[in-house]
């Protein structure tokens, strides 16, 4: 099985300094590009390779590289975005290949910048990755060492500058329009789409933003080719994924398997569940995706297969429910960070999510009423998509109207008993 993007990264060894980058392969693809390929023979093989973007949503990289004006007319500076501020709840796997292997993100900045034609990029990483910013300063430095960075890159008549910006550890910072923002010196609120970033991002200039795992793909596909990518996967949708579990499992962490690997196989990477413990239900990818259970096991980890299961991939990192833990205590305790992480810009998110933390935190302590069940579930409605400026809420939505799917026995024993049947409460 191959892992291109993982391949080279071991807890046992350090980060890849340049040298050893370059021993395996490294910047290759940049010399290949540079010297043999168009911008638009890269924009077409990433097209080709049907790569989807990684950071949760899952929109095709081609396509969203070929809405960036090109040629002679082109506004300037072009701009493109790592966005490194991984905080979705229970995701880690971004911070694996930047502590791991920061020149390979480094080196797929290049050649995505080379194929849209930008002039400056950025690293935008999230506040908490200090190991990361340390690492990736020292990267940056290292390829502008080199040539591979900085005026007539490896002696051609094209130039980049990258920039690592590190965030202030907002949850909000992550949402590209927000981030452009951020990296303006304004207030991180998210801006209206259309118009997309692609035509008027950064400064009002035309803008990629990328997620990590996408731009390290990269330099895979202009090595390797497009058709090589799709075999990677066992789906329509080309490549490896990084999955992650976390939870009551035997060993949680990080793996990089075929696009299209089952839940059930995911789990049996991370060992099974814990010994006494039982899976009650799972979110696929991350803390803003709806809840699967065990008849969902033999769902494909891709993004066509999630949502036909009523879930979607996102960032494909698994947070396990275990059937000790309360899911009414589970679900407050994620409520409880999206009402913190509201950036209080669109008054349905502002308002609403607060009300929802506190109606969860009223039921897990037996203190509500039937009624306070019917305000949540016309809470999932009024902040859902299309109600509210960006993704954050109806994200936070997703894990509370499938609980009250799922598991609404144990919502109404809460109401009965009044207490929390479990030991494990979780709410503060
Ligand atoms: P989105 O679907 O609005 O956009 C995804 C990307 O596709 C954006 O870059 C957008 O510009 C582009 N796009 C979408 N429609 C387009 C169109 N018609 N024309 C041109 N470009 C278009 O999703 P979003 O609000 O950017 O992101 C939400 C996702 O982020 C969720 O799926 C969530 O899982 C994920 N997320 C991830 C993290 C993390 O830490 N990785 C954190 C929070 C949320």
């Amino acid at each position: 099985m191959e892992r291109p993007l993982t391949k080279h990264i071991s807890f046992r060894r350090p980060s890849l300094a340049l040298e050893e980058y370059e021993r395996t392969g490294g910047y290759a693809a940049v010399r290949k590009a540079l010297k043999q390929l168009t911008p638009e023979d890269i924009q077409q093989q990433v097209l080709a390779s049907t790569l989807k973007g990684r950071g949760g949503a899952g929109f095709s990289t081609g396509t969203k590289w070929g809405l960036i004006p090109m040629g002679a007319d082109a506004p300037h500076p072009k701009y493109l975005i790592a966005n490194a501020d991984e905080m979705e709840p229970g995701t880690f796997k971004d911070r694996l290949l930047l502590e791991g292997n920061p020149h390979q993100l480094i080196e797929g900045m290049i050649l995505s910048a080379y194929a849209i034609q930008a002039d400056i990029a950025y690293i935008f990483l999230r506040w908490a990755y200090r190991k990361a910013a340390v690492l990736l300063q020292q990267s940056i430095e290292e390829a502008y060492g080199a040539g591979y960075l900085g005026k007539h890159i490896l002696g051609g008549s094209w130039s980049l500058e990258m920039h690592l910006h590190t965030g202030v550890g907002r949850y909000m910072c992550g949402e590209e329009t927000a981030l452009l923002n951020a990296l303006e010196g304004k207030r991180a609120t998210p801006r209206a789409k259309p118009p997309f970033p692609q035509l008027s991002g950064l400064f009002g200039k035309p803008t990629i933003v990328n997620n990590v795992e996408t731009l390290c793909c990269i330099p895979h596909i202009v090595n390797n080719g497009a058709d090589w990518f799709k075999s990677l996967s066992r789906c329509a949708e080309g490549g490896t994924k990084l999955y992650g579990v976390s939870g009551k499992v035997n060993h949680p962490g990080c793996w990089e398997l075929p696009m299209g690997t089952t839940i059930r196989e995911l789990l049996h990477h991370a060992g099974g569940m814990k010994n006494g413990h039982r899976l009650k239900g799972l979110l696929p990818g991350g803390a803003s995706t709806d809840f699967l259970t065990e008849q969902h096991l033999d769902t494909p980890l891709d993004y066509t297969s999630v949502a036909a299961a009523g879930s979607r991939l996102g960032t494909g990192t698994i947070i396990v429910l275990d059937d000790a833990t309360c899911p009414v205590g589970f679900v407050h305790n994620l409520q409880h960070f999206f009402a913190q992480e509201s950036c209080g810009w669109c008054t349905p998110c502002r308002e609403g999510l607060p009300w929802v933390e506190k109606t969860l935190l009223s039921i897990e302590r037996g203190e509500a009423t039937p009624e306070d069940i019917e305000l949540l579930r016309m809470h999932t409605h009024m902040l859902g998509p299309g109600h509210t400026f960006c993704a954050l809420a109806p994200g936070a939505m997703e894990p509370l109207q499938s609980a009250l799917h799922y598991f609404m026995d144990d919502f109404e024993r809460h109401l009965t008993e009044k207490k929390c049947p479990y030991a494990n409460h979780l709410h503060r």
